[in-house]
């Protein structure tokens, strides 16, 4: 078996069961591993580690897949993706569009399933994913009982890691590339060519459903709408208005046909910048109950902190001042590199220098198929409040 041994002392985050290591951390290499071949880690003093996926290329140089010396083969990846399945059916039941694997927080780094009806969406995303795709692809299949697998393995990270893109019809029929789920009611089509991630944000479900709850009577604005999952779910909740703004041509049009779809047809689609059209609609004095703010994910690592945070800062404050008394805004950040901590602190500053007097009336995150191993914080992207700012 090929082995990483650490330098002393660099053993400490994977003895909490954080499951990288960074390439810095490696003293050295015993053996001749090929791209996401199976690795022991060692500690400079000898002691048994993790086996992992080891990845010259990526600064993350290994994934531990398990804590103990197993075999890592094809029953090792039936008996976690039935795990990953099982744990959803008890918790969520067997219906439903939903995440059935989640990465790291499942104990397969670099692994996400999606399933959208008899179709389940697989994100391969690391050296080691990839390199045991056909048996994730066959556990997948068995332990959901999905009619077919699609491949959605282009997301920027897998760059990071030296692997090109890959769309593909895995399992199955290829055909349609089209699927629709519904969702507490409401019906969404999935591009499963082109449609982002895996096809939706299946992460904001429940963060959806609080919105419908909310909008009744309200002037609502959805700000980085993509498919029209909020807004829809202001129209469904009884909303007065729905605009909707999005950039991506691709999305808009889903979106207006998913309106059509569920025979509501009282939005305002625009293509467009958020951060031009907010400044436009504080130019004109235009004024709404009900904000929601969705952007993508403006900081990947931490490194890119700083930036996210202006612009981040940049959308609340504006959103801030377009909020009539006792207006609410749903505001979130999905950026790996800015903590809840930090996303509270930059829409407190936000609401400062727009003048609003704000409170958090809530605090949001992932829904529950997007579970948090407690030993990988980072799995925690998602964080959202909703603010309410006084009323006269
Ligand atoms: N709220 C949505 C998901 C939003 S994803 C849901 O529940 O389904 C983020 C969206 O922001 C994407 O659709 C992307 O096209 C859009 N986007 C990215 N940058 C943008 C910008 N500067 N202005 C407007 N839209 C943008």
């Amino acid at each position: 078996m090929h082995k990483l041994v650490l330098k002393a002392g660099r053993e400490k985050s994977l003895k909490r069961r954080h499951p990288w290591v960074f390439s810095g951390a490696v003293a050295k290499l015993q053996g001749t591993p090929a791209r996401g071949e199976t690795v022991e880690v060692w500690s400079a003093t000898g002691e048994f580690l993790a086996v992992a996926a080891y990845n010259p290329e990526s600064q993350i140089v290994a994934r531990v897949w398990d804590w103990t010396r197993r075999a890592i083969d094809a029953p090792y990846f039936q008996e976690r993706i039935e795990r990953a399945i099982g744990q959803r059916r008890a918790l969520m039941g067997e219906d439903g569009a939903m995440r059935l694997v989640h990465g790291e927080s499942d104990g397969l780094p670099g692994v996400v399933a999606d399933r959208y009806g008899d179709t389940v969406v697989l994100q391969l995303s690391s050296a080691g994913a990839d390199r045991w795709r056909e048996a994730i692809a066959d556990a997948v299949l068995a332990a959901s009982g999905a009619a077919r697998i699609w491949e959605r393995s282009d997301a920027d990270v897998r760059e990071l890691e030296g692997l090109a893109p890959v769309t593909a019809a895995l399992r199955g029929a290829r055909e349609p590339t089209r699927v629709t789920i519904d969702e507490m009611g409401l019906q969404f089509e999935i591009d499963l060519e082109r449609g982002h991630k895996t096809g939706f944000y299946l992460d904001q479900r429940d963060n959806r459903q609080q919105l419908r709850a909310l909008a009744d009577g309200r002037d609502v604005l959805d700000g980085f709408c993509y498919t029209g999952g909020f807004a829809l779910n202001a129209l469904a909740g009884g909303a007065r208005s729905v605009t909707a703004v999005d950039s991506s041509a691709g999305a808009l049009e889903t979106a207006r046909a998913n309106a059509k779809r569920n025979g509501r047809d009282g939005a305002e689609w625009i293509e467009g910048d958020v951060f031009q059209w907010l400044r436009r609609f504080r130019d004109q004095a235009q004024s709404f109950d009900l904000i929601v703010l969705d952007p993508p994910k403006f900081a990947p690592t931490a490194a890119h902190a700083e930036k996210a945070a202006r612009a981040y800062k940049d959308i609340n404050l504006l959103a801030f001042k377009l909020l009539r008394p006792g207006g609410l805004l749903m505001t979130f950040s999905c950026s790996g590199g800015v903590s809840a901590d930090l996303f509270q602190k930059i829409v407190a500053g936000a609401a400062l220098d727009a003048e609003a007097d704000a409170q958090i009336v809530a605090r949001l995150g992932a829904a529950s198929d997007h579970p948090v191993a407690l030993n990988f914080p980072e799995g925690e992207y998602l964080k959202g409040l909703i603010c309410r700012v006084a009323g006269q």
